[in-house]
Order: C-alpha cells, then structure tokens, then sequence
C-alpha cells in the first residue's frame, strides 16, 4: 500500500506498526519449518519478482528477506513508526479525521488504512487450569527458541497449517510428543523443490519466464475454485490424492483411522506436508483425539480423564479472525467500536470499506480470505480499489468517502448469496473461517479475478462523497490551485503531480 502511494506522489503517510521490524506473517512465525504454501512466484508482489527464490515454497528467513528488500528498495521504512501499537482510532466529523491513539503518541489522518494482517493475533484457547501448569507455554506465533526441546514431554495442541509444518521438525529432538487433535485435516502432498541455478539465471535474464511461470500457478490454483465453488464433488479426486498421501505416510491402520477426516476436501483449508504424516507414525509421538479437560502443573487432562504428563505446551491453535482486535479498536462518529457494529457478523463493501467509518479502508477486510492461493493477490487487488477511491476524491475535491449502508447490505448478500452450495458452508467441517452462527466471513466466494475485476475501478455510486468544504471565510473558487491531497496540488490525481504550493496544506491533509 505504501509503494502505491508513493508511486502516486502522496507521500505524506506514515506507517503505524507495533513491532520492531517490518515483515508482519514472515516476522513473527519463525517456527521450524514454517514456509508458504502457495508457490513463491505467486506469493511475492506482483511489481516486485524476486528471481532468486531457493524453493517453490520459500522458508519462512527468505519471506522475511525478501519483505525487508521490497520495504527498503522502496523507501518505506523512513515512513515506519515501529513500536507503534493502534491502541484506538476514532473519526471525528467535524475535524472530519480520524484520531488515531498509539503507544507512541496521538496522530490525526484523513484517511486511513488498516493493513493490520488476516492473522496477526494468535489465538489460545480458554482452557480452565492453563495458568497453573508450571512448564514452558507458547504459541506457534511466538517461538520460544531459546528452550530447548531436546528430549522434552511437549505436548502441541492443534493439527492446522502452523502445526502440520513445525511437528514433523521437532518430532526427532523431542522425547515424546502428544498431539492433541480436534479434527484431523485433510493433508495434501507438498510438490516442493529447489530451484535450480538454471532456471534462476533465466529468471533473472529473462524476466518474461518468471512471469509466465507465475501465470501458469496463478491458473492451476484458480482451479480449485470449480470444486469449492461450483461443485464441491469435484473435489473427489484431491480427496483420493490425500487419502493415498495418508496410506503411504501412516502405516498403523488405528492411526490412520484417527487421522481420516469425515468432512468434504477444502472445506478446512487444505493442507500440504510430505512428512507430517511420518512424524505421527513414529514411537515417540502420540495422537490423542479426547478433548483437552483442564490443565494441571505438570500435566493436560482430557475429557477421559487421561493425565498427559508434560513440560511444554506448544499451542498451534491458530489466531483471532473473525474477532479480529482492530475492529475492536475502530470507532464511529459516536464511539461505536467497529466489532460492536458488526457483532459476529464482519461485513465491508467490497470487503474494503464499512458504512459509518468514513475515510476508512481495510486490507484483508471480510470476505476477502482465501483457501487456494496467494493472499498477496487479493491484497493488491484491494489496495487498487483504495488508489482509485482516494483518485476519484482528490480529481472530484472530495473529503470524505463513505459506503452507503445499502449498498454494503447489497454487497453482503450477494457474497453469501455466492456462499451457498460452496464446500466452506455444505462441506460437514466447522472452521476458523466461520463465525459462530456457521456464517462464513472471512473468506472469498469466487474466483479471485472476478474480486479483482469488482475491485478495478471505483464505484462513486455506491458511497456517500462529500464534497470539500472550503476554509473558513474563503469561497470555494478561491482555493482552486492552492492544494489538495496529492503532492501535485489541487485536484492532481496519482502519478500525474506537480510539486509546489500544494505540498505544506498535503502534510496536515492527510497526517
Ligand atoms: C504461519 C502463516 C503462514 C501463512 N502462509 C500463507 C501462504 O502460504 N499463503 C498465503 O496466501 N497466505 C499465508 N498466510 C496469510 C498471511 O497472513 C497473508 O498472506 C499476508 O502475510 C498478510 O499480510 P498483511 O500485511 O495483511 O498482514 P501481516 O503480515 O499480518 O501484517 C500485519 C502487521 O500489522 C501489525 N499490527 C497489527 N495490529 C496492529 C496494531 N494494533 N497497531 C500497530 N500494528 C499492528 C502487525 O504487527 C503486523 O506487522 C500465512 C499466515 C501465517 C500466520
């Protein structure tokens, strides 16, 4: 979002950030073995290839790397107050800015834009007696490197995407491994390879190839959407395709029976390990399916009233999705936390902007999530929309851009509309991308091109715009020339900018 910005001229933005580094995801998963599941030359921007990917499915260190380059490459950082946490942001009409409350201090914004990340906040579960147990407890999300797991009792709780990585790594080390499961996942082999020196020299000389191989997994992964869309039993043949990848990797039939889901592929994501498997078919590990009762000192009880006896907790329980903190921390007019507009009930015109919260944009916002591919797509294709809502309101001298709510209303029926049938809501599985009532409002219901056609241009129509109100005592024809959002003065859209007069009434626009 920022090099779009900058690219645009608007330079007068700054970086909110609560962490010490930029990198988000890639940052703070430093887990063994965590890596990206969608191919690396489509999980990447799509204006910055990086022809220097060592695998198909890049380790977490090179995500990370390759994160910091872009930010710097670009010149983001110097826009970045790290040890910045959002603690609150509220609009207020008359100054018509958002108020945004930091842990470094108090900033005003005209717009402002929530890239605040789909799964930024670990989850733990409320489990009665967690606080008592006297060993080491952590989330996936949050490593503890410096304890040694070698020859440890370590119990992990959850089998989703962080833990199908990070259990077949610590397997070896660890003295016995109880895995506490809820409900298996459906796990796919991983077709995972170095890139060769060869195809990373025409990668970098011939810079075409890097995007037709990007075109070409772009392609393959849209066609997941057919099964989980369209028609759920198409899905039959991934099924068969995981159901083999469990024979060949679990040889004990008890356990291969306990690690067989009962629900419809893709309606939990899919999940992709070669070795997760083998790791579970190993002396030392134990797949316990009872449910977790309670913690004690030195051990977790289920609901049998079986004693696990451990030193370490490991939770791979995931993060808050559909109650997600910033909403908690957004407020209206009135003071309305976004979360208690919404309740459990996360909805956003074109998954991007909320009716009541003006000048607000939200990255990875409801409904744009995905289960197939590369989430970078459908965050570029949201920061589009965002640059042409922001064009349309300096070329228009708009102040203010707010969805209406009937449109929104609209919108959002038309998403679960589009739900209906898919394998997210008739597959059998309850999942993170439900919310309570089994409503699903995290994820995209399409193919991800038809999101990034709805999301090309803006649609004026469907928002409340008002007008620039002139300065006190000056009549609107005065002002003309003398400002504006864009650093090319009034009215200047993106990429077509003058510097000059503009520039100082820009600063206290947009900050
Ligand atoms: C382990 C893991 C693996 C993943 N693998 C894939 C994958 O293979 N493919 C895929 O498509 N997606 C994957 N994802 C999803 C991934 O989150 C997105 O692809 C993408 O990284 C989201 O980028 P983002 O910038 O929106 O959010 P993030 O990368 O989460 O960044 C959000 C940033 O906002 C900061 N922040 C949050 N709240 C506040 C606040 N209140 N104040 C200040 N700063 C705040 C955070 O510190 C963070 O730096 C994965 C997620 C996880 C957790």
């Amino acid at each position: 979002m920022a090099v779009r910005l900058k690219r645009a001229g608007l330079h007068d933005l700054v970086l909110l950030e609560r962490a010490h580094e930029v990198g988000g995801t890639w940052r703070d998963n430093t887990y063994p073995g965590a890596a990206c599941d969608v191919p690396s030359h489509l999980y990447s921007f799509s204006f910055a290839p990086n022809p220097d990917w060592s695998r198909s499915f890049s380790p977490q260190p090179e995500i990370w790397d390759y994160l910091r380059r872009v930010a710097k490459d670009h010149d983001v950082v110097r826009h970045v107050r790290f040890g910045h946490d959002v603690t609150d942001a509220q609009w207020e009409p008359a100054a018509n800015r958002w108020r945004i409350t930091t842990t470094g201090g108090v900033f005003t914004a005209q717009f402002l834009i929530s890239g605040c990340g789909p799964l930024a906040d670990p989850a733990i579960p409320d489990i009665p007696g967690l606080e008592s147990f006297q060993g080491t407890v952590f989330h996936s999300a949050a490593w503890r490197h410096d304890h040694d797991l070698t020859g440890r009792r370590v119990a992990v709780v959850g089998t989703g995407a962080s833990a199908v990585q990070f259990v077949p790594e610590i397997q070896p080390v660890v003295g016995e491994l109880k895995l506490f499961q809820r409900t298996p996942p459906w796990v796919l082999p991983r077709h995972d390879r170095d890139i060769t020196r060869p195809e990373t020299w025409v990668y970098r000389n011939v810079p075409l190839a890097q995007r037709a191989a990007r075109t070409a997994i772009y392609w393959g992964r849209e066609s997941y959407v057919l099964g989980f869309v369209h028609n759920p039993r198409l899905m039959k043949a991934v099924e068969g395709l995981a159901r083999f990848n469990l024979r060949r990797g679990v040889r004990d039939p008890g356990l291969r029976a306990k690690l067989l889901p009962d629900y419809t592929i893709g309606c939990k994501r899919m999940l992709l390990s070669n070795d997760y498997y083998p790791a579970l078919d190993r002396p030392n590990v134990d797949v316990v399916t009872e449910g977790i009762a309670e913690f004690q000192p030195d051990a977790v009880v289920t609901r049998d009233g079986v004693r696990h006896e451990v030193d370490t907790v490991i939770f791979g329980t995931g993060f808050h999705v559909t109650d997600s903190p910033i909403a908690q921390r957004l407020r209206d007019a009135e003071g309305v936390a976004l979360a208690d507009r919404w309740g459990d009930n996360m909805t956003a015109l074109r998954g991007t902007t909320v009716a009541g919260y003006p000048n607000l944009f939200m990255l990875a916002g409801p409904n744009t999530g995905l289960g197939h591919t590369s989430q970078v797509f459908m965050i570029e294709a949201q920061i589009a929309y965002t640059m042409a809502a922001l064009r349309h309101a300096a070329r228009n001298r708009i102040d203010r851009v707010e969805p209406r709510a009937d449109a929104q209303a609209d919108y959002t029926a038309w998403v679960h509309r589009k739900m209906r049938g898919t394998v997210w809501v008739s597959g059998g599985c309850d999942s993170w991308y439900l919310n309570d009532k089994g409503r699903n409002t995290t994820l995209w219901p399409g193919f991800t091109w038809e999101y990034a056609l709805r999301t090309r241009r803006f649609d004026p129509q469907r928002y409340h715009l008002r007008p620039e109100v002139p300065p006190a005592g000056l009549p609107p024809a005065a002002q003309s020339g003398t400002g504006g959002r864009w650093a090319g003065g009034a009215g200047a859209p993106p990429g077509e900018g003058r510097t000059g007069e503009g520039h100082t009434r820009q600063k206290e626009a947009v900050r």
